[in-house]
């Protein structure tokens, strides 16, 4: 006795390309449904990623601010100061909570029919939908059907995660007390961010990673920098190392690693161990089968350049086709896909996708680092600033990092801006608006900036492609 609802578009996941999407398909007047399997909206990036991860690295921040800098800063603390744990992820949870609620009440809004529960295909147009709420199946036919089903950690071969001892980023957001011990394999985004949360909060973190440096697709330059400052904060590293065993025996992980290039054994212990070795598509229960889609090796639902999959009016947003699996890009396709699917036309500038690594300090890029130059053969003149002689970064005691940019050597067009310090993350969409606008680096050292502010370092560095900068 199963219900049917006829739409225009039916999207399946609500995460941050499945939500945005169907906004943005109801804004353009067409009817239509989001189907979500988790019981919240916002996905990976709301629940399990972005926020969560970043309320901890916030008040992390914020504890280790006060037990290291306070005295520093003129602020004598008298009494004992503590975390707590319980209120720490209560805070998180409230900030989840907050916005995957707003999500929901966005949908509503908009005019978005929300169905809680798993989508499937049945055939073409139609995907059935099995509530989570132990309600009937409703089959909802579409003449779009947009797949924005999203990712899942990527398990390390012959390690079983449990979500206790041997845990993925998921279960790493979730502690219930300061592990004495955090071994975390992967030395990318995810892994140094929980690298850092829980080493302010006590823990002795070291980070294994296969290749010689961390920070996947960071300008080396920048890697390095990172890496020296998150030693000074007391992460240990393992480079060039891979794992070979990681078992849980009782309260504790044993580690087994092998140097890549020596292949000299050593055994650690850890109380806990972090698997933060990427992420993969994720299908399951999707029937994508049923209707012939293609996958390709890495599991991502092949596309053409118009989000179409070989079924023109099936299309894939997100992580799980193609690009970086980043929220931001998944919400641009959201918005692409929709247009495409209303007036024929969308455009999503791959180019200028910035990443962002939210430790302190924060690390930015967007554009081409120095190693993607050379490879191209493109000639480009380097700009640094250091924060050590920026007034604000200065006034803030808060000085580690510079702003790099990266200039086409004849036209002095941006081609990349790379940043380690303070505000990273925020500076770092002026540099994505320089590489929009197809703005020179002199362009940005005439546009005037506040003082005082970090942003100027960015116009300083800037400035420093061409000419001298004034402060340094
Ligand atoms: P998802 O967010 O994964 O959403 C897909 C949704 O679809 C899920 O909710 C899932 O339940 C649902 N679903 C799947 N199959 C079905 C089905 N058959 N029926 C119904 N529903 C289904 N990105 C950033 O840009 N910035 C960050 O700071 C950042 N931090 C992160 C930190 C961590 C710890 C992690 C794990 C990720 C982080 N990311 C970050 C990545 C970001 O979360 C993802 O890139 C983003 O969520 C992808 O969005 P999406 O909509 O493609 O997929």
């Amino acid at each position: 006795n199963s219900t049917t609802g006829k739409y225009d578009a039916v999207v399946i996941g609500g995460g941050p390309g499945g939500y945005v999407h169907a906004i943005k398909l109801a804004q353009l007047n067409l009817k239509t449904a989001c189907i979500e399997s988790r019981g919240a909206l916002g996905g990976t990036c709301l629940n399990v990623g972005c926020i969560p991860s970043k309320s901890l690295l916030n008040n992390s921040h914020l504890y280790h601010q006060i037990t290291h800098e306070a005295k520093s800063r003129g602020i004598d603390i008298n009494g004992d100061i503590n975390v707590n744990i319980a209120n720490l992820q209560a805070a998180k949870l409230k900030a989840v909570k907050g916005l995957t609620g707003g999500v929901e009440m966005l949908l509503k809004k908009n005019g978005v029919d929300y169905y809680k529960g798993h989508g499937s295909f049945v055939d073409e147009n139609t995907v059935n939908v099995k509530s989570i709420e132990g309600k009937d199946d409703v089959k909802l036919t579409a003449d779009n059907i947009t797949i924005a089903t999203g990712s899942e950690p990527t398990p390390f071969p012959g390690i079983e995660i449990d979500e206790e001892r041997i845990v993925s980023s998921t279960g790493a957001l979730e502690l219930k007390e300061v592990p004495k011990k955090l071994a975390i394999i992967g030395g990318g985004i995810i892994g140094l961010e929980m690298a850092s949360v829980w080493s302010r909060l006590g823990s002795e973190v070291t980070v294994i990673e296969f290749q010689n440096a961390i920070g996947a697709g960071m300008d080396s330059e920048v890697a390095k920098t990172t890496q020296k400052l998150l030693a000074k904060q007391g992460l240990k590293f393992k480079l060039g190392t891979k794992v070979t065993k990681g078992v849980r025996e009782g309260e504790s992980v044993k580690i087994e690693v092998e140097n890549v290039k020596s292949g000299e054994v050593e055994n650690l212990d850890a109380d806990i161990l972090l698997v933060a070795i990427g992420r993969r598509p994720y299908t399951k229960g999707l029937n994508a089968e049923a209707i012939g889609l293609e996958q390709d090796n890495k599991g991502r639902l092949v596309i053409d350049s118009q989000f179409r999959t070989k079924h023109p009016h099936i299309r894939v947003i997100g992580d799980v086709t193609f690009g970086a699996m980043l929220a931001h890009k998944a919400e641009e396709e959201g918005i692409a896909a929709a247009e495409y699917i209303k007036h024929g036309h969308g455009h999503v500038n791959y180019n200028v996708i910035p990443s962002v690594m939210y430790t302190h300090p924060e690390v930015a890029w967007v554009g081409a680092n120095e190693e993607q130059l050379k490879e191209q053969g493109i000639k480009y003149k380097v700009g640094k600033f250091p924060f050590i002689a920026n007034s604000r970064a200065k006034t803030n005691l808060d000085t580690d990092g510079f702003v790099k940019f990266l200039a086409d050597a004849e036209t002095q067009r941006v081609l990349g801006v790379h940043i380690i310090g303070p505000n990273a993350g925020e500076m770092i969409a002026e540099g994505g608006l320089a590489l929009e606008y197809g703005a020179s680096t002199e362009d940005i050292a005439r546009t005037c900036h506040a003082h005082p502010t970090l942003s100027e370092a960015f116009k300083e560095a800037a400035l420093a492609t061409f000419d001298k900068p004034i402060n340094f």
